[in-house]
C-alpha cells in the first residue's frame, strides 16, 4: 500500500503540472461555453420579444394602409355602418367626405415619390388627428382619402372649408416647403344614398368639384351619376377629336388701351363635337389634363397658332399671338423646344409669341416650372401671368424671379369694377406693381364702356373683352381688323398695316 502511494506521489511529482493545466483548460472551456450559451439565450429572448412585437404590430396593421397606417376601406365601411345605425336611431345625419388632393401629381413628378409619400403621410396624420385617431378615415387611392363624421346639411360648407384648411396648411416634406390644395366631395346619409353607395357618391361629387377647377367642394347630386357616364364618353371622344379634325382655334384681340390698335390675338381652343356642338375648353381641358391628352392637344394649339400667325403676316396682320399653356405642358421637358421649333418652321420670331400661364400655375415653383420659365425667358418668348390676382398669392419676389412680360388681371376684378371699391383698389395696386417692375398690364373680360374708362384711368396698357370683340375665327378676325367688322374696328386698321407700328407690337 505504501508502495502504491509512493508511486502515485512520484507520478504526481512528474505530471502534476500537466494535470493542473488540463483541469484549468476544462474549466475555461466550460465557462466559455456557459457564457456563449447565456448570450445565445439572451439574443433568442430578444429575438422572441421582437418577433412578438412585430407580430402584434402586424396584426395591428392588418387591414391598414402600409404607407399612412390608416385603416382599410373595409374597416371604414364597417365603422360607417355602425355609426349610420346609431345615427339613424338618434335621427341624426352622417356625412362622408371624399378628398382629392390638387396638384399632388405635380409634386410627385417634380420631386419624386419619396417626397410624394411624405406629403401623403403628413396629410393622413392631420386628418387622423382631426378625427381624434378614430378609425374614420382611409386612403382610397393614390392621393385620395375618404372619411366620415357627424354633420347635417347646414354644416356641409363649413365642413368642407375646415378640411381644406387642414390639408391646405403648408407642410414640410424632405426639407421642402410645400402646399397642396383640396377638392372635396360630400354625401350625406340618409339624403344622398344608401350606406353602401355613400363613398362612391362622395367620390363622384369630388370629381365634379375637380372638373370645375379644383380647390372647391361639391355635394352629391343624382345628376352626377349621369354626368359621370357622360364624362367617360366625352373622354373617349376627345381621344379622337384631334385626328378627326374636330379641334379648332378662335382668336380674341387684345387692344391697346389708348391707341385702340390691336396688339395681339389670343388663341382659344374649341371642340366641334359631332353631336354636342361646340364644347367649351373650360369643360374639356380639365378632362384632357386628367387623361394625359393635353400635351398632344397643347402641341397642336401651338403649331396651329404659329401657322395662323404666319398666314396673317403674309397679308400684313402683324399682331402678337398668344396661347394658353397648361400645367402639364409647362412641366414637360421639351415644351420650350417644341414651341421654338414651331415658331422657327413658320418664320415667327419668338418675341412675337406670348405664353399665357395662370398665376396659380406660375407660382407652383417646382424645378420643372422654374426651368421652363428660365428657358422661355432665354428664348425671348413673352410670358403673361393670366388670371392675375385671382389667388392673390404671388409675392413680389416670386414675380421678380419669374420675370414675366405681362400681368393679365383676372376678369373677376373687371366685373366688379363699377360697383366694388375693393376691385378698383386691387386693379390700382396691380397696375402700380406692374409699373414698378416695368411690366405690361392687360385687363380681360371688359364688357362695358364704364369698365373700359375706369381701366384706362387706372393705367391699364391693354384691354380685351366682349366690348371690343368676342373670340372669332381667324378669317373673321382678319376681316374685322381690315374694317369689315363692327364700326369701331376701323379704328384698328391703320395700325395693323402700319410699318411704324408701336414698339410693343414688335
Ligand atoms: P382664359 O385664358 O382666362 O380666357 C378667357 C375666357 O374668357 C375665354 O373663355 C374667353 O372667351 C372669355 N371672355 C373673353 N372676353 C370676355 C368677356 O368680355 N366676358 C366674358 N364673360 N367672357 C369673356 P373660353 O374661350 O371659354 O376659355 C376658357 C378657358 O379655357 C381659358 O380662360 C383658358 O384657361 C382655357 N383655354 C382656352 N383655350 C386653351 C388652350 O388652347 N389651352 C389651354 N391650356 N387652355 C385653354
Ligand atoms: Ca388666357
Ligand atoms: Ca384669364
Amino acid at each position: 500500500m505504501g508502495a502504491l502511494w509512493g508511486d502515485l506521489g512520484s507520478w504526481l511529482d512528474e505530471h502534476g503540472a500537466v494535470l493542473l493545466g488540463l483541469l484549468l483548460l476544462v474549466a475555461v472551456l466550460l465557462s466559455v461555453t456557459a457564457v456563449l450559451a447565456w448570450r445565445q439565450w439572451q439574443s433568442r429572448q430578444r429575438l422572441r420579444q421582437r418577433l412578438a412585437s412585430a407580430h402584434s404590430e402586424l396584426s395591428d396593421l392588418r387591414g391598414r394602409d402600409p404607407l399612412t397606417g390608416l385603416v382599410s376601406r373595409e374597416t371604414l365601411e364597417e365603422e360607417l355602418a355602425a355609426t349610420v345605425t346609431g345615427a339613424e336611431a338618434a335621427g341624426r345625419s352622417v356625412c362622408v367626405a371624399y378628398l382629392g388632393l390638387d396638384g399632388f401629381r405635380a409634386i410627385n413628378d417634380a420631386y419624386g415619390m419619396r417626397v410624394g409619400d411624405a406629403v401623403l403621410k403628413e396629410i393622413a396624420t392631420r386628418l387622423s388627428d382631426w378625427l381624434g385617431g378614430k378609425p374614420q378615415v382611409t386612403r382610397v387611392g393614390g392621393d385620395e382619402f375618404a372619411l366620415f363624421c357627424k354633420c347635417d346639411a347646414a354644416g356641409l360648407d363649413e365642413l368642407a372649408r375646415t378640411l381644406q384648411r387642414i390639408v391646405g396648411q403648408p407642410l414640410k416634406a424632405e426639407a421642402l416647403n410645400l402646399q397642396v390644395g383640396l377638392s372635396v366631395g360630400l354625401a350625406l346619409y340618409p339624403d344622398d344614398g344608401a350606406r353602401p353607395r355613400l363613398v362612391a357618391h362622395a367620390g363622384l361629387a369630388m370629381r365634379t368639384a375637380k372638373l370645375t377647377g379644383g380647390n372647391g367642394h361639391a355635394r352629391f347630386d343624382p345628376a352626377m351619376s349621369v354626368n359621370h357616364r357622360e364624362h367617360s364618353e366625352l373622354v373617349q371622344d376627345l381621344r379622337h377629336a384631334l385626328a378627326r379634325g374636330q379641334l379648332l382655334l378662335v382668336y380674341q384681340p387684345k387692344i391697346d388701351a389708348r391707341s385702340l390698335q390691336i396688339t395681339a390675338a389670343e388663341a382659344l381652343l374649341r371642340w366641334q363635337h359631332p353631336k354636342r356642338g361646340i364644347v367649351s375648353p373650360a369643360q374639356f381641358i380639365p378632362l384632357a389634363e386628367r387623361h394625359g391628352l393635353i400635351r398632344h392637344i397643347g402641341a397642336w394649339v401651338i403649331e396651329e397658332a404659329c401657322r395662323q400667325a404666319a398666314q396673317w403676316r403674309e397679308v400684313g396682320l402683324r399682331m402678337r399671338i398668344a396661347v394658353n399653356i397648361s400645367g402639364h405642358q409647362l412641366r414637360s421637358e421639351d415644351f420650350v423646344d417644341q414651341m421654338l421649333d414651331s415658331l422657327r418652321r413658320h418664320g415667327i420670331p419668338p418675341n412675337r409669341m406670348t405664353c399665357e400661364i395662370t398665376e396659380n400655375l406660375a407660382i407652383e415653383d417646382t424645378p420643372a416650372t422654374r426651368g421652363a420659365f428660365d428657358r422661355m425667358r432665354q428664348a425671348g418668348l413673352h410670358v403673361s401671368i393670366d388670371d392675375f390676382g385671382a389667388g392673390f398669392s404671388s409675392s413680389l419676389a416670386q414675380i421678380r424671379r419669374l420675370a414675366p412680360a405681362e400681368l393679365k388681371i383676372d376678369s373677376g376684378f373687371v366685373k366688379d369694377l363699377e360697383h366694388g371699391e375693393d376691385a378698383r383698389a386691387i386693379v390700382h395696386a396691380i397696375v402700380q406693381l406692374a409699373r414698378s417692375l416695368q411690366l405690361h398690364v392687360v385687363a380681360e373680360g371688359v364688357e362695358s364702356e364704364a369698365q373700359r374708362d375706369i381701366l384706362v384711368a387706372l393705367g391699364c396698357d391693354e384691354l380685351q373683352g366682349y366690348l371690343f370683340a368676342k373670340p372669332m375665327s381667324a378669317t373673321a378676325l382678319a376681316l374685322w381688323a381690315s374694317g369689315d367688322g363692327p364700326s369701331e374696328a376701323s379704328a384698328f386698321r391703320p395700325s395693323l398695316f402700319d410699318p411704324t407700328a408701336p414698339s410693343n407690337l414688335e
